[in-house]
């Protein structure tokens, strides 16, 4: 196969995320992303090096026996946010479950091979699952009219609008429309990665599941002036936009309506400082029985339903490790909390495993490197009751070299790149019994357990919990031990 030849095959089958693995006519193999098992494409090849081909796909020409009539949202294709809209629910969940599967097989250790695999855990709501959503301004095609919403799957400048997006509920899309509406029709731009120039960004969406409670945030650049048709006054602008917003009749209740600005030249959402429109700038969720004051920008699980899920199969996981119920020592030690383990809460967030585990342990310490995530995780562990939990602000890299205490247990829950070699380093050698890992991205995951094995750790159980439906995603819990010497 050469650069720019046009191929036709069936697709195999889908590795994690999203690359097909497309048998073409001559049985030659070709890595299509965003295909589905079972289809026939067609695709050219962009890439054909030592063996290993990669094309983009072209066309789908015919469905995948797997796929549904239609797909389960209307924007399905189109839009860069979902991939698996057109298969139905138990279709994702086995590819996803054999995806993982599939990553661990290939690094796990003789040591390791009898491990045990729990399949995948389904997502309580597969639509309107989602607690957060952020939308970005832009255009639906070059010089094009405004539009709010999601990137154009492959498409770096291409905004689609997805009025109808499933993923989130009935409140998150009146606040997408008001708030198109209420820019279009005013004319105001939004601003223009390449040029630079131009007003609107993002918006910020959250809602909690349990408390109804809604923060919207809009995030614009502070290029206000000369650039409006009808040269508004920046607060006049939004106050209009806060009070289209109120007027609109939605399910759950309105929190906070806020404005941040952002002139970074990055696109993603930072926070440059922010004015409260409306109510306050934070919400609560609850997990669990416990209570979360939230922040427009630490870092919480986005399918709360989901979450409650992932943590349970956290904690089942940890089990008896931490009541020390297999080793029932002098019993005098266990009624006593002071007694009690001190487990570390790795990337922490605000704080949700920390206080999870906070029960039953004598002490847990998060460590988080968003400041404001971490002051959130403070006042929710005080909220909760919650004496026995400290939490620092810091790299987990740093942190490791300054704390004095030593854990008993670990639970590691990294962002999608995994753990630092250096701090996975860190960790290994605290040498704690037990620990669980909890991922967000699988191939990250498979990189670290090899580390993990080489340096004495068993893969004894792994769990995946689907937070993330109609996606890509999915989430994994791992649980490793070692031998004691
Ligand atoms: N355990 C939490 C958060 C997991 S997400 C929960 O379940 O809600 C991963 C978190 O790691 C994010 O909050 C992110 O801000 C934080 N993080 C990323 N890099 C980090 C680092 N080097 N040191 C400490 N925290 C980090």
């Amino acid at each position: 196969m050469k650069k720019g030849q046009i191929v036709e095959g069936i697709v195999e089958r889908v590795e994690f995320p999203n690359k097909g693995i497309v048998v073409t006519e001559d049985g030659g193999r070709v890595i299509v992303k965003n295909a589905i098992a079972g289809q026939k494409v067609s695709a050219v090849i962009n890439k054909a090096r030592k063996g290993k081909c990669e094309g983009r796909l072209l066309s789908v020409l015919e469905k995948s026996p797997l796929e549904l009539a239609e797909a389960g949202c209307v924007h399905a294709g189109e839009c860069g946010g979902c991939t698996y809209q057109s298969l139905p629910y138990g279709e994702q969940l086995s590819m996803k479950a054999a995806q993982v599967k599939k990553l661990i097989d290939d690094v796990i250790a003789p040591e390791s091979a009898g491990y045990e695999f729990l399949g995948i855990k389904e997502s309580p709501r597969q639509k309107g699952y989602r607690n957060k959503m952020e939308f970005s301004f832009g255009d639906e095609y070059k010089d094009g009219p405004l539009a709010l919403g999601m990137h154009k799957r492959g498409s770096f400048y291409d905004i689609v609008n997805v009025p109808e997006c499933q993923i989130v509920d009935a409140d998150f899309r009146m606040v997408l429309s008001v708030t198109l509406s209420y820019f279009k029709e005013r004319g105001i731009p939004y601003y223009h990665k390449l040029r630079h120039t131009g007003y609107l960004r993002h918006l910020l969406v959250r809602k909690a599941v349990k408390t109804g409670e809604i923060l919207v945030d809009l995030v614009t650049t502070t290029q206000m002036d000369g650039v409006c048709r009808d040269n508004f006054a920046e607060a006049e602008l939004l106050e209009g936009w806060r009070d289209a917003l109120l007027a609109a009749s939605c399910d759950g209740m309105l929190a906070g309506i806020l404005h941040t600005r952002n002139d970074s030249v990055a696109d993603i959402v930072t926070n440059q400082g922010t004015d409260v429109l409306f109510g306050q700038d934070y919400f609560y969720e609850e997990l669990l029985g416990l209570r979360f004051k939230i922040t427009p920008f630490s870092f919480f699980q986005t399918n709360s339903l989901g979450a409650e899920v992932l943590y349970e199969t956290a904690r089942e996981f940890i089990g008896d490790a931490l009541t020390d119920k297999e080793q029932p020592g002098t019993g005098a030690e266990s009624e006593e909390q002071e007694g009690g383990k001190t487990v570390f809460d790795l990337y922490s967030g605000t704080g949700t495993i920390a206080q999870m585990l906070a029960p039953v342990a004598g002490k847990v310490i998060g460590v988080e490197i968003i400041p404001e995530a971490v002051e959130a995780a403070k006042e929710n562990a005080e909220l909760n009751g919650l004496h026995n939990c400290e939490f620092i602000a810091g790299d987990v890299l740093k942190v490791m070299d300054e704390i004095q205490e030593k854990p008993d247990y670990i639970v590691l829950d990294p962002p999608r790149d995994g753990i630092h070699p250096k701090a996975l380093e860190k960790i290994i050698r605290y040498g704690v019994p037990q620990m669980v890992y909890i991922s967000c991205k699988p191939t990250s995951l498979a990189r670290d357990l090899e580390v993990l094995q080489a340096r004495g750790y068993e893969v004894k159980k792994v769990c995946c919990v689907d937070m993330f439906p109609g996606t890509v995603h999915v989430e994994t819990v791992v649980l490793l031990s070692r031998e004691q010497k």
